[in-house]
């Protein structure tokens, strides 16, 4: 547990730290006794592989954001950077922690991407997007952000939040040409990155697949599990 106080400047980055900690004693202590956190900011892996960071971020990120209480303040509401910050501002966490939390129950395809010197840092994508082929792979991979990126400097940006509708393929090539996105970002001073969230439709040429572990119950189990017994 190497995380240095010094270099937590906010009062949110320190909540979600011990919370990430707690998460370490709660859920690894049987397994490993020394853990290796990150100082810089929240693990944020590219795919889906075990990882005991991502596991403890994940359980500061239920903790300090519980679930009911975050969607009654984002349900309906058009997600820009103040409604997010009114998400950081109520659960003690720093805008990323938030805007990642968004992200992760977003109803639409969404990625957010946190940017410093016109290349990508990490990116996180929610799962519908990740299935969509909606991701970047930060870790293994020197990423430079789009030449039309609102975070770009060639898109000289003052300091605060903008947002613009564009093609997604600006993004991701890969995506049809009439797919649309939306991108927002945020230059804040205090943080020495910028965070753009990036929203597109639903991918309908490649509807989402289940691989959260459980095959795709077929018929026969539907049957039982509703107590009706299929006559043989
Ligand atoms: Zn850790």
């Amino acid at each position: 547990m190497r995380r240095e106080t010094t270099h937590i400047r906010s009062e949110g980055r320190k909540r979600f730290t011990i919370a990430h900690e707690f998460g370490h004693y709660i859920l690894h202590r049987r397994i490993q006794d020394r853990f290796e956190c990150g100082g810089d900011d929240i693990e944020t892996g590219d795919g889906n592989e075990r990882d005991i960071e991502a596991e403890a971020d994940k359980f500061a990120s239920t903790l300090l954001m519980p679930l009911d209480d975050f969607r009654k303040q984002v349900d309906g509401q058009p997600v820009n950077f103040d409604l997010l910050g009114h998400c950081a501002e109520r659960y003690g966490v720093s805008l990323t922690a938030a805007a990642l939390r968004w992200t992760e129950i977003a109803e639409k395809r969404a990625v957010l991407v946190a940017s410093r010197d016109d290349h990508l840092l990490w990116s996180k994508s929610n799962q519908a997007a990740f299935k969509s082929g909606a991701y970047f792979a930060t870790r293994k991979n020197t990423i430079e952000l789009p030449q039309d990126a609102l975070a770009h400097s060639n898109n000289l940006l003052d300091v605060g939040a903008q947002s613009h509708s564009t093609r997604a393929q600006a993004w991701f090539p890969r995506e049809p040409a009439s797919m649309p996105l939306t991108e927002m970002t945020m230059v804040a001073g205090q943080y020495d990155y910028s965070l753009t969230l990036l929203l597109m439709p639903d991918a309908e040429w490649q509807r989402p697949q289940h691989d959260d572990g459980e095959p795709e119950e077929d018929t026969f189990d539907r049957f039982i599990r509703n107590g009706q017994h299929p006559v043989r």
